[in-house]
């Protein structure tokens, strides 16, 4: 017996949560026919047909059978016969995957039109409109079924225009058009391909097109950036074509269920009258806001509006539409949950939990991480000049940068790491790398619809689009606006946020607290387990890390306490020969660094304070030896310069990183380690008289052996012990120390049980389990092996699972294991990188630390960590 696969599918039949199989659009599209929305009828070639195509390098067997029966059904249907040249069927076929990929794959409409059915056509519309769609169909089909290049199809109708004396060919005439035909027909002639005259043989060659498509170059270079996996195939619909170029009485046009720049619940899109299908989002034609729909089609717009609510109500979310009315009728062409930038999506989950279209969790999901770091970013500063124009406010935040007028300039440039800002007329599919590197887009055409606009949205970039008193002249190097001319390589600003171009560098301008932000993170702060603590060294970075809802400070650095004026005072120190002369040195240090630490404990009052004793190594607080030995060979050298020389020579280390920093350095310098945890202790006596409740913790850098941390540990229990006896007050401390080193995280059973706390210096550690030198391969072995995929990801950006976050997860399951109530937790960048958070949860920390201005996405994070929500780059 024999079986047939199945794979086809009419719109009538299929449903939303068969995306895999039917490829978004198509599923959305049976989606709105199975609600009774109105969608032109048609049928869903599937995913499996495409992945057979390709695995078999062919269709699979029965699919045109099947194609054919289901066209048949379709002509039965609507009364009409593809090819037909009485009462002609035109069809558009349209690739449709299962992650939207705009415009990245190919799409032929028209399909049908023909010299044959001109006659048939006329009918429907009248002879020009048969003309117009049967030109284009010859442009769609020629370009992407039979790869003739499109430059002789513009030429076609360039010169016809210029011939006719007209600006655009749809003030050609019939006869005028009916020859731009002909020349196309002899435009694929000359081009070596043959068009077949049955529209049955062009449907099976478009279907098979779109297959070809989903590994298209461009396709493949989108998949990429949005971690779509390649295999997965498109669908392809086939579908009855509606017409928006019938005259007057029809329209075509793109809308969205609120505002996909602001999140504003208010209907928002662009229609052109006349029209048909790509027109609008080409941005070649001025367009019209749907506000004014009502004015010529008071019917379709009342529907449309209706639609809308429908779809929202329906998805939960809010969708974008492609639509087309037809004399005076709406038809549905497309729906898809609609992206949207980073404000909108925070504004949109935000006020769908108000209006009870969603619940908190899901509004979590809506926004990622990114996004929420878009909508901290920066704007133009209230000092910015006059913009020399002001264009569409595409895509939200600020950029500054080298004006760059053509994509690949962008891409090699901008990969270099040179801030540039892609100055386009309007971009298309091709530039997507150019405006992957670049730090913001500038388009002349296009409106927030367009290519441009979109495409900087979903990347989170800044984009200015439809600034059309720019005057690009990519060849001479220079944009003119309003008689300036600006030249490649000058430096623009721009923002995205209120569309303003600036000539020159603007100062930029953080934003201010969005209430909006605020409440987004009040549902994080429910869902997550993680602690979120900052990185501050200062009362000023401490009270920022507070204002942003750090919960503690889990790394507060010594060694800027030794800089600026007390340098004097350290050098003293380290040139100390006897320990009286380092004593002397170090009172004055540790009284100041007494009321540092006061400071601290009073804005943190009531919650933890890891404070991290000197970790870096003496030649940092010395003079370069070298300029000193120049000196001394021209100048000559007094005798203090003399005896820092010594000294800078006697410190220099010949891989400071591995050398005498961190513990090593306390075990050779205690007095130094004492000083220091006087001045917290003292400080602590002096928060608790004063009515406060310190909680500090003293912690022990770059440990590697037990030993070392019980030597740390009895200096710190001395010395405290010592302080609180002498002031009669009982302060309570804890201690930490750092998990560093690959040998302390393998030593963890042993560590534990001397501190309270854990906390992962994974910077140090990545450097040592990959050998790293950071300084060093970073500019130069990172990118590299990043670029040949030798390395997932840099490992200082995120956290490296395999190597570094395995010493880390051993590290706190074997510390628990000896200690159960061991407090864990991460310091330094990693604590405020998404996919790291995300390990961190996995492997049961308590808390991540991180810098003040990453609080907020920490918090975010950790919740969807919480929720298993996937990190970053994920395409759920
Ligand atoms: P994309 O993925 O680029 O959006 P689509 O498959 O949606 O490609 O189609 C491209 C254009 O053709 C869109 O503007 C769409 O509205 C229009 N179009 C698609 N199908 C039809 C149809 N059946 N009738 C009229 N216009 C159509
Ligand atoms: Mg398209
Ligand atoms: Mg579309």
């Amino acid at each position: 017996m024999m079986t047939t696969d199945s794979f086809v599918m009419p719109f009538s039949e299929g449903s939303a949560d068969q995306k895999s199989l039917l490829g978004g659009k198509g599923a959305n599209l049976a989606e709105m026919t199975r609600i009774g929305l109105p969608v032109p009828p048609g049928f869903i070639v599937t995913t499996d047909a495409c992945r057979r195509y390709m695995a078999e390098g062919g269709s699979p067997a029965g699919l045109f059978d099947q194609v054919d029966a289901a066209l048949a059904d379709l002509e039965a249907q609507v009364g009409r016969k593809l090819g037909d040249p009485e009462s002609p069927l035109l069809l558009s076929v349209r690739s449709g995957a299962v992650f939207s990929m705009p415009g990245m794959m190919d799409t032929v409409l028209n399909l049908g039109a023909m010299p044959s059915t001109a006659d048939g056509l006329a009918k429907l519309g009248d002879e020009w409109f048969a003309q117009d769609a049967t030109r284009r169909f010859l442009e769609m089909f020629g370009r992407v079924v039979l790869g003739v290049d499109a430059e002789g199809f513009d030429h076609n109708v360039e010169q016809a225009n210029e011939a006719a004396g007209v600006a655009s060919e749809r003030d050609l005439t019939v006869e005028q058009l009916a020859e731009v035909v002909a020349k196309h027909r002899q435009t694929i002639a000359d081009a070596g391909k043959e068009l077949p005259e049955d529209p049955r043989d062009q449907l099976r060659l478009a279907i098979e097109a779109v297959f070809r498509s989903w590994n298209g170059d461009r396709a493949k270079a989108y998949r990429r950036i949005e971690n779509i996996p390649d295999d997965l195939g498109t669908a392809v619909n086939v579908q009855m074509m509606v017409f928006g170029n019938l005259g007057d009485r029809s329209a075509t046009g793109v809308a969205f269920t609120r505002d996909p720049a602001t999140g504003e619940k208010v209907h928002y899109g662009d229609f052109l009258i006349g029209a048909q299908g790509e027109d609008v989002v080409a941005g070649t034609r001025a367009v019209e806001h749907i506000d004014t729909m009502g004015e010529t089609f008071p019917h379709a717009k009342e529907e449309l509006e209706e639609t809308l609510d429908t779809l929202e109500q329906h998805y939960h979310d809010m969708c974008d539409v492609e639509f087309t009315i037809e004399n005076d009728k709406l038809w549905m062409l497309q729906t898809r949950v609609g992206k949207r930038s980073a404000a909108a999506a925070l504004r949109m989950a935000v006020e769908m939990v108000d209006e009870g279209l969603i619940d908190e969790v899901e509004a979590l999901k809506r926004v990622t991480t990114k996004q929420l770091e878009a909508m901290l970013h920066p704007r133009f500063g209230p000092n910015a000049p006059e913009p020399i124009t002001t264009g569409l406010a595409a895509s939200p935040g600020a950029a500054v940068g080298k004006v760059v007028l053509t994509s690949q300039e962008a891409k090699e440039r901008g990969n270099a790491g040179e801030s540039v800002v892609l100055v386009r007329p309007e971009t298309s599919p091709e530039d997507l790398e150019g405006m992957v590197a670049s730090v913001g887009m500038l388009t002349a055409r296009g409106g927030l619809v367009s290519h441009a606009a979109v495409v900087a949205r979903g990347l989170g970039k800044p984009a200015v689009c439809g600034a059309n008193e720019l005057k690009i002249d990519a060849k001479a190097g220079t944009v003119t606006v309003n008689g300036t001319v600006i030249h490649a390589d000058d430096i623009i600003s721009i923002d995205g946020t209120t569309g303003q171009v600036v000539i020159g560098e603007v100062e930029l301008e953080i934003p201010e607290d969005d209430p909006n932000v605020a409440k987004l993170l009040t549902y994080a702060d429910k869902q997550r387990r993680l602690h979120v603590w900052a990185n501050a060294d200062t009362p000023e970075d401490a009270r920022r890390a507070l204002a942003a809802g750090a919960e503690g400070i889990g790394l507060c650095r010594t060694e800027h306490q030794f800089l600026g004026d007390r340098l004097p005072l350290i050098r003293q120190m380290i040139l100390s020969k006897t320990e009286e002369e380092e004593r002397a040195a170090l009172e004055p240090l540790e009284a100041q660094q007494k009321e540092d630490f006061e400071a601290v404990l009073e804005v943190m009052d009531g919650k933890t304070v890891v404070i991290r004793l000197l970790d870096p190594p003496l030649h940092e607080f010395l003079p370069d030896p070298l300029e000193l030995r120049l000196k001394e060979a021209s100048e000559g050298l007094d005798a203090d310069e003399q005896k820092l020389l010594e000294a800078a020579e006697f410190y220099h280390e010949h891989n400071p990183m591995l050398g005498v920093r961190g513990i090593r350095l306390g075990i050779l310098r205690p007095n130094v380690y004492a000083a220091q945890v006087r001045a917290i202790i003292g400080a602590a006596v002096a928060r608790k008289q004063a009515g406060g409740d310190p909680r500090p913790e003293i912690m022990l850098p770059l440990t590697a052996t037990s030993q070392e941390l019980a030597w740390g540990i009895k200096l710190i229990h001395d010395t405290a012990k010592q302080v609180i006896e002498e002031s009669g007050v009982e302060v309570a401390y804890t201690t930490a120390t750092m998990i560093e080193t690959p040998r302390a995280a393998l030593r963890a059973r042993e560590l534990a049980p001397q501190v309270d706390a854990f906390s992962f210096g994974t910077n140090d550690l990545t450097q040592l389990t990959f050998g790293f030198s950071r300084d060093d391969v970073e500019a130069s072995y990172i990118p590299a092996a990043l670029e040949q995929e030798l390395l997932p990801v840099d490992p200082f950006r995120s956290l490296d699972p395999a190597g570094v976050g395995r010493l880390v997860e051993m590290a706190v399951t074997e510390g628990r294991e000896v200690k159960p109530d061991l407090v864990t937790g991460i310091c330094g960048e990693h604590g405020g990188d998404p996919d790291s958070i995300h390990l961190c949860h996995r492997v049961g920390m308590n808390h991540v630390s991180c810098s003040a201005s990453r609080i907020e996405v920490a918090r975010l994070a950790a919740a969807h960590a919480a929720m298993e929500v996937s990190g970053p780059g994920s395409t759920a």
